[in-house]
């Protein structure tokens, strides 16, 4: 059975990041990386969007990039600017092409189908596919989003909307993300954060023509793409073994109080390459204890009151936008996490302390 010095399980978004990481800086010159990834041909399946805060490999991938956002709650729309930190679209097909065409040029670099294929015993182990037991308390952010071409022009691309709150709710939180890529082209998303007990959310492709039809009020259009997914928003039980680090959603990379994960997985992955020498005594990598403590408070009140959070996310963006986009992307100082924690409906926050 073949031995390789590191082994990633899972090529997906973590698992690719890490490898061309490490390969684009020379760390898989005299070292041997099996990935195990069962998926029988990498095609689009994911849109990664997320404001740019640090510079990531994959600029080329982007699809499009915007420096203004809507968000909405019935009656009242907040306009938004973002230059300072563009919100970025990656295209997965585009990500999955450029890092494979990179990592066949290493012939260091073996991709298997099953872990049973290979010796592991001897290796250092990055796993990206979590352990996730099924407990009917766990919050999720879970979504359907369709990419729609439309026969005229229809859409303002210079701006996407990143909630719309006015739809129905069910006893959850549920809004509606657009993201026009041209005059007529845009993905339309439906999104809810729940504990994905009702089954009637899942009906997301009448959500989504019920919403273009009769919400935009746009009939000529056709479905060129679609895809659907459900992030957790807990952390995956995680056992410590000295010869493992998890990675990307398994290892703790999504911000459970919005679900970014891409770019924690780029850091973790530049993390990863810059202690590669020395990987078995390297310290966890982790998301800020902070945003840990006030996203486990923030999920708190939204499982208790879902009913108050459209006006809850509504009035955190009365902060200033660049604030609030630090904050959500694990960036902000103290002043700016107070400016935040202020807009917040003071007795609610503080009795979820206590939950
Ligand atoms: C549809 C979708 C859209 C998202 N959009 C955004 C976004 O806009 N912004 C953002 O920041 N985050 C987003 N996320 C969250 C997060 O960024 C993604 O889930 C991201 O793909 C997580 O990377 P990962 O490597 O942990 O998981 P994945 O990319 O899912 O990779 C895991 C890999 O493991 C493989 N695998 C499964 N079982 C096994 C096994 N037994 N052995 C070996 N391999 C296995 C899978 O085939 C897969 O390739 C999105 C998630 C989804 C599902």
């Amino acid at each position: 059975m073949k031995e390789f010095d590191y082994i990633i399980i899972g090529g997906g978004c973590a698992g690719l990041s890490l490898a061309y990481e490490l390969e684009i800086h020379e760390k898989l010159k005299n070292k041997t990386l099996a990935i195990i990834e069962p998926r029988a041909e990498y095609k689009r399946d994911k849109t990664w969007s997320f404001w740019k805060m640090s510079s990531h490999n994959f600029e080329d991938c982007i699809k499009k990039s915007w420096n203004n956002f809507t968000i909405n709650i019935p009656e009242l729309t907040n306009h938004l600017q973002c230059e300072n930190y563009p919100y970025q679209s990656v295209d997965s097909a585009l990500f999955y092409k450029k890092i494979n065409s990179k990592l066949k040029e290493n012939k260091n670099i073996v991709f298997f189908k099953n872990l049973k294929e290979i010796n592991k015993k001897d290796s250092f182990i990055f796993n990206s596919v979590p352990s996730i037991k099924k407990d009917h308390n766990n919050l999720w952010q879970h979504f359907c989003g369709v990419e729609i071409e439309t026969k005229h022009n229809f859409f303002d691309e210079e701006i996407f909307n990143l909630m719309d709150f006015d739809c129905e709710q069910r006893e959850s939180v549920h809004f509606f993300y657009t993201l026009p890529y041209s005059k007529n082209k845009a993905l339309i998303e439906t999104t809810w954060l729940s504990k994905m007990n009702d089954n009637s959310q899942k009906d997301y492709d009448n959500q989504i023509k019920g919403y273009i039809e009769n919400h935009l009020n746009l009939k000529n259009y056709k479905i060129t793409y679609k895809e659907e997914g459900a992030i957790p928003l807990f952390y995956p039980s995680y056992k410590k073994e000295k010869n493992i680090i998890n990675i990307g959603t398994a290892g703790g990379m999504t911000r459970l109080s919005t679900g970014y994960t891409f770019l924690n997985i780029q850091e973790h992955s530049k993390y990863i390459r810059k202690n590669i020498d020395n990987i078995f005594n390297t310290k966890k990598y982790e998301i800020n204890k902070k945003y840990q403590y006030l996203d486990e408070v923030f999920l708190r009140v939204l499982d208790k009151h879902p009913e108050k959070m459209p006006g809850i996310f509504f009035k955190m963006f009365k902060a200033s936008p660049k604030t609030v986009i630090k904050f959500l992307s694990n960036k902000s100082n103290f002043m700016e996490d107070l400016a935040i924690i202020l807009k917040m409906p003071k007795l609610i926050f503080f009795k979820a302390l206590f939950y």
